[in-house]
């Protein structure tokens, strides 16, 4: 008897765990270039967003936006940014504003308008489940089941909080990634902002400016020994290239960690822009109009420890020089403490079967392949995973058209895309030979 086609689930040639930047670069250049290939990115959200719990005014890129989702590859795809400026009539007024960056609100719009208009990209399909039959990878999704024969996990990071606040994690005790879910009121609360990074920059120049209401007192605390910039200058962006990249992925594990630790103010300073912009209101508001100094910046403290006396909290950092504790009351304390890889929990019926690194992330290998014990070839590629194996420009936008490429390229055993890149101005690998 033939077997009942309906119920035979699809079979893909690549599915995509979530549909944020990364795979939706993918799935762009994969629909205009590699038309014969099936592929479908899977995302969760019903609209379409980009950090929406991020999404506070006034906060803008750190790249420029020519690194969209595809013109570092192929600049004359309909989904790159100044498509969408044309497609939306606002071209010549975007000149006109002579914006230095894009605002983050402007981006997400553009991410939006690509994820709602690629046929590929399927919105309000969470992925629950994902096993292997032996010969392919078996989606569960709410509503139906997919089979694939190779994977590309993009579900994103997960917010990290020290493990002291976990317990408290609530309305007054949050991480920065879902401050602006809804309204807040902070109004005369003793709010501390705990990270020093872009995203408590952000925090920090929203709340002095009363974005949640006036608070009692601000105290934002970094355990950096300053409020440091984004290093934008010429050579440190080379790290952001295909060229740097590639090398670097050869180099040995130990000297990758240590040069992706030695370069953390090229992916996560401040930008100066917002570093100004925060001085000049301190100094308008507290210099020369002289309002009592409520709002305070603390670096080299390092949060420790934190417990809750009656509606409020008491905060204690160590600090970097003198090693002295020093104790926060808050009504409200905001960790921006950053993301860690892990794997998407859909992920767990094929956990065991993928190779870890010493912190517990999935290792990833060339072509942002997974190492795992697979059946067959069914390959597991992972975007935003690689850190410590391409270098500090894995997490960001920059290299992500180069690196839907490299995968695209990969996956379908041709060269649809020129990698070539020109050697630049710097020599990174050595020239001559092994010294004895
Ligand atoms: C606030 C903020 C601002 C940033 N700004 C910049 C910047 O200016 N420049 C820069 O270079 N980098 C920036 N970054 C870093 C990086 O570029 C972004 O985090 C980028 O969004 C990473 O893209 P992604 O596709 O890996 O993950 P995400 O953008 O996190 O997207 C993951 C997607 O997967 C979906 N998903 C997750 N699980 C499932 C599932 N089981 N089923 C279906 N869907 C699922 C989610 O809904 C989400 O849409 C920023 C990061 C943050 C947090």
């Amino acid at each position: 008897m033939l077997p009942n086609m309906a119920d035979t689930p699809e079979l893909l040639d690549l599915a995509g765990i979530g549909a944020g930047p990364f795979n939706l670069s993918i799935a762009a250049l994969a629909a205009d270039r590699l038309p014969t290939l099936s592929t479908r990115f899977f995302d969760r959200q019903q609209r379409y967003a980009w950090h929406e719990g991020m999404m506070l005014p006034d906060t803008h890129l750190q790249t420029g936006f020519l690194k969209d989702l595809v013109t570092g590859i192929d600049p004359t795809s309909r989904w790159s940014f100044l498509n969408y400026l044309v497609q939306h009539r606002r071209f010549y007024r975007f000149l006109n504003a002579e914006l230095s960056t894009v605002s983050r609100a402007e981006f997400s719009d553009y991410l939006r308008w690509a994820a709602e208009g690629l046929d590929n990209v399927w919105l309000n399909h969470s992925v629950r489940e994902i096993d292997h039959d032996g010969e392919h990878f078996c989606l569960r999704t709410d509503t139906r089941t997919f089979r694939a024969r190779h994977l590309c996990l993009g579900s994103g990071k997960t917010p990290w909080l020290p493990t002291f606040a976990c317990e408290y994690q609530g309305e007054r005790c949050l991480h920065a990634e879902s401050i602006a879910w809804h309204a807040r009121d902070f109004t005369n609360q003793r709010v501390v902002i705990v990270g020093g990074g872009q995203s408590g920059a952000d925090i920090f120049i929203n709340a002095l400016r009363g974005h949640w209401g006036p608070p009692k007192s601000l105290h934002w605390l970094s355990r950096r020994r300053n409020f440091q910039p984004l290093d934008e200058t010429a050579f440190t962006n080379e790290y952001f290239t295909p060229g740097y990249t590639s090398q670097f992925a050869e180099l040995d594990e130990r000297v990758r960690h240590r040069e992706v630790s030695a370069q953390k103010y090229a992916s996560d300073g401040i930008t100066p822009a917002a570093l100004t912009e925060i001085y000049q209101t301190l100094y308008h508001r507290f210099d020369v109009m002289n309002e009592p100094r409520w709002a305070h910046l603390l670096p080299h403290r390092e949060a420790v420890n934190m417990t809750r006396t009656g509606d409020a909290f008491v905060l204690e950092a160590r600090h970097g020089t003198t090693d002295l504790l020093e104790r926060f009351d808050a009504d409200v304390v905001i960790f921006a403490t950053g993301f860690e890889s892990r794997l998407p929990e859909c992920m767990a019926p094929l956990a065991d079967r993928i190779s870890r690194d010493e912190q517990g992330a999935p290792s990833v290998g060339r072509h942002f392949l997974l190492d795992w014990q697979g059946d067959g070839d069914s390959r597991i590629y992972a975007v935003n995973a690689g850190r410590t194996r391409y270098g500090i420009a894995e997490p960001q936008l920059s290299l992500m058209a180069w690196r839907s490429a490299v995968i695209l390229n990969h996956l379908s055993g041709q060269a649809h895309f020129d990698l070539d890149d020109d050697p630049g101005p710097v020599t990174w690998s050595p020239q001559g030979r092994e010294s004895s």
